[in-house]
């Protein structure tokens, strides 16, 4: 791209959309949204600690995945990382129809 002037924007800042990442955060499961954002991931519970990740699917289908981030529960998950978002472990959720199994790794969705 000779003559355009390039910018710079911290790293984070040019992740956001293609990525994913945490929307946004509410109390209690109720007041989560019928469709979430895409790629957006909605935290439940205090702010300082959160209970659940929740998040639709990567897959078609969208379904609703809800992972447990509290320490007392099993199995539990972590968010180890903010921006780019990475979970751990990876998500293996079954459904009536289908088995979604994938890690969510620097914003980016890896099926196992
Ligand atoms: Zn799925």
């Amino acid at each position: 791209m000779a003559g355009v002037t390039r910018i710079r924007v911290p790293a984070w800042l040019r992740l956001p959309w293609r990525r994913w990442r945490i929307a946004g955060r509410v109390d209690t499961a109720d007041e989560l949204p019928e469709r979430l954002t895409r790629r957006g991931v909605m935290l439940v519970g205090p702010q300082a600690k959160p209970t659940w990740a929740v998040f639709d699917c990567p897959c078609r289908q969208r379904h609703r995945v809800m992972l447990n981030l509290d320490v007392s529960r099993r199995p539990r998950w972590q968010v180890t990382n903010l921006a780019p978002l990475t979970l751990a472990p990876s998500v293996d959720a079954i459904t009536a129809t289908r088995r979604c199994h994938f890690w969510v790794r620097d914003g980016r969705i890896r099926w196992v």
